[in-house]
């Protein structure tokens, strides 16, 4: 595993050689949520990956792109076809994107060798076929048949150990990352390596057990962990507190208890939410002190106590990363905190590196993700690069020379 600082070990796609006129597979990550009338809610994923795209096309190369798209779980579902992308692709590159209705075999051959100057291949959801998960050989070697060169720009799947992600790339003499990649591993791996301080990380969400192993690496690095969302609730459970009817994810109270017995140097940098929104059976929302949540209430985001001390602190630090909303913001009533510290961390110079499904969501609902240094395309393949240093997608790239 290279253990680089800044630098990032692997070639990119500018560094591929004799490509021109030849066609080269992209793996990108378009697996985008969809409104409830089956348009494309959020086109950021995509649009993450397109530079790459208008780099290989300005050098004459012949990009094929291949994503997967839900879980169809090895079977042809024709609601998840990704044949829906070709115009919001066309659209966004300005190019003429050609479309093979399976993404090996003949019909992914014959589109490919069809492929002029200046246009655009996608294929078929990978995942029509069981191949692609399990990374079965025969798949990978028929999924590489059409391409001359690789280029890995799926980050957000780049955790999985998949055909399309770590298959594919040993079919070929150069397998590269592209710039999304290149981005999210130089940010990422700088917070755990070289971080600017202050050095502050906002935690919140729900899946508190999974994201122990994080607060774990991160508490001997960063100056102060700040803890709200149901993440808190856990952690209120193991100060003995009763938290009524609130989410607590059972399984983490004696994890969040050990923490808390560590050493005053630990105590010192975990600072937690100290009071709560919450909402009573009957709709009633009242704030609470986080020792003094009634029982049948269910606490649903933090108060407006922590709003402000979180704000505070965070405009003192040189570098954040988010990961978790403060509450459940995707109901009107319980979305302060989170918007609020959107809105703080929008206008603060510290540098702010989200990562996280929602969180990244919650961002882009609030603020414009220009105001933010970088906004992770992955939620646990983020996670997993900040907790492991590396990803399975990385280690199967080609060294740069
Ligand atoms: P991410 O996808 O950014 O990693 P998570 O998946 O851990 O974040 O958590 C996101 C979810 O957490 C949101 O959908 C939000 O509604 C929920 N959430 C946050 N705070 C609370 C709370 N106090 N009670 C219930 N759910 C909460
Ligand atoms: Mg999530």
């Amino acid at each position: 595993m290279p253990d680089g600082s800044d630098s990032f070990p692997w070639l990119t796609h500018e560094g591929l050689t004799d490509v021109r006129g030849e066609p080269v597979l992209v793996r990108v990550d378009f697996n985008v949520p969809l409104s409830e009338d089956g348009s494309i809610s959020d086109t950021r994923r995509m649009e993450a990956s397109l530079p790459t795209v208008r780099d290989l096309l300005d050098a004459g190369v012949h990009p094929v792109l291949m994503s997967h798209f839900g879980r169809p779980g090895g079977n042809r579902s024709p609601d998840l076809s990704v044949e829906r992308f070709v115009p919001v692709l066309e659209d966004l590159l300005g190019s003429p994107v050609r479309f093979a209705t399976d993404c090996i075999g003949d019909e992914a051959r014959g589109m490919v060798s069809e492929l002029r100057s200046g246009e655009v291949g996608l294929l078929e959801n990978l995942r029509f076929h069981a191949g692609e998960t399990a990374n079965e050989p025969s798949f990978v070697e028929e999924l590489a048949d059409p391409g001359a060169a690789y280029v890995n720009e799926a980050f957000g799947t780049s955790h999985r150990v998949h055909a399309s992600i770590v298959g594919l790339p040993g079919q070929f003499e150069q397998a590269a990352a592209g710039t999304l990649m290149k981005r999210e591993y130089t940010t990422l791996t700088r917070i755990r390596e070289n971080p600017e301080r202050p050095f502050l990380v906002l935690l919140g969400g729900v899946k508190v057990s999974d994201k122990f192993p994080l607060i774990r690496t991160l508490l001997p690095i960063a100056d102060r962990i700040l803890i709200g969302g149901a993440m808190a609730h856990t952690f209120f459970s193991a100060l003995g507190y009763d938290v009524g009817e609130s989410l607590v994810e059972v399984d983490g109270v004696s994890d969040a208890t050990t923490l808390l017995e560590q050493c005053e140097d630990v105590r010192s940098t975990l600072v937690l939410a100290e009071d709560v929104r919450a909402e009573a059976s009957d709709g009633r929302v009242e704030s609470f002190s986080r020792d003094e949540i009634p029982p049948d209430w269910r606490a649903k985001d933090i108060g407006s106590k922590t709003v402000d001390r979180f704000a505070t602190q965070l405009k003192e630090a040189a570098m954040v990363f988010w990961n978790g909303p403060m509450g459940v913001f995707e109901e009107s009533e319980f979305e302060t905190g989170t918007r609020e510290l959107v809105n703080v961390l929008a206008d603060c110079d510290s540098k702010v590196i989200v990562g996280g499904g929602e969180t990244g969501a919650a961002v882009a609902k609030y603020e414009s993700s220009d105001q933010f240094h970088h906004v992770s395309t992955g939620g646990g393949a983020a996670l997993e690069l900040l907790e492991e240093k590396s990803l399975p997608g990385f280690e199967v790239l080609d060294l740069a020379k």
